[in-house]
């Protein structure tokens, strides 16, 4: 589904990303772990179009996106949960489902969509009017979450979805990851807390600074004694 291949990225002068190579297959989760500023939102930001400078390849489903941009991105099928969550706090939680539709407004799907995201997290069907800035911030990334499938990605990018969350709700928010993967919607999964990716993850890249130092299934990575001193707190 997703074929990366020496890609490099940055904002200014220097690569932020270098010489990345990763490929994501239909159903499966894909974890990129690695420290503060290793550059894994800048690696999803440039799959989304939305790193200034770029090159190298990133086949999606056969197509390169290299050259496509961010506005573009979405339609193709490719969803993005940003690192924050970043719901639109003043409109209600269905508006915010709404808008992750907004390049499939004339989807006759979209309403059964909608059904599909409530049985996945019950509690949005619960605040359906509740304006998402009340929510609690693991009701927020529901609903982030929820905003990117309205979208009908085959391809997920997740930035950090359980930053900041109470333990309980990061065992639903990783539960629902797991639902989402075995519908066939490939994910990209970037975590700082490594334990829980490499539960959710059945392979996974370490980043560090802005190039992939070690990969391998995620048994492998939780078995590396530089993952465990650097990430597992070993
Ligand atoms: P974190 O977990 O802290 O979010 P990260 O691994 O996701 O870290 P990035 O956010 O990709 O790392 O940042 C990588 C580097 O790129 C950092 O040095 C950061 O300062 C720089 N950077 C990120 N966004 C921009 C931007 N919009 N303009 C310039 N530099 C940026």
């Amino acid at each position: 589904m997703l074929e990366i291949k020496n890609l490099f990225a940055g904002y200014g002068q220097t690569d932020t990303i270098s010489n990345i190579n990763l490929n994501v297959d239909k159903g499966e989760t894909v974890s990129v772990l690695g420290a503060n500023t290793a550059g894994k939102t800048t690696l999803l930001r440039t799959i989304s179009g939305l790193t200034p400078r770029k090159r190298g390849s990133i086949l999606f489903d056969g197509s390169e996106l290299l050259d496509m941009e961010g506005k573009d991105i979405p339609a193709l099928g490719i969803g993005h949960v940003p690192e924050g969550r970043h719901v639109f706090p003043k409109i209600s939680v269905i508006d915010n489902l709404y808008l992750g539709a907004y390049s499939r407004q004339k989807d006759p799907e979209i309403k059964s969509r909608l059904e599909d995201i409530f049985e996945l997290f019950p509690r949005l069907k619960e605040r359906y009017h509740q304006l998402a800035g009340t929510l609690s911030g693991g009701e927020q990334q529901m609903v982030a979450i929820g905003r990117a499938l309205m979208g009908k990605p085959q391809l997920l990018l997740l930035d950090e979805p359980s930053h900041g969350l109470a333990p309980i709700v990061v065992d639903e928010v990783h539960c629902a990851i797991e639902k989402i993967a075995a519908t066939g919607v490939a994910v990209l999964l970037v975590e700082q807390n490594a334990a829980l990716a490499l539960q959710v993850a059945k392979r996974g890249f370490v980043l560090s600074s802005g190039s992939i130092v070690i990969k391998g299934t995620s048994s492998e990575l939780a078995e590396n004694p530089d993952v465990k001193k650097a990430y597992l707190g070993a």
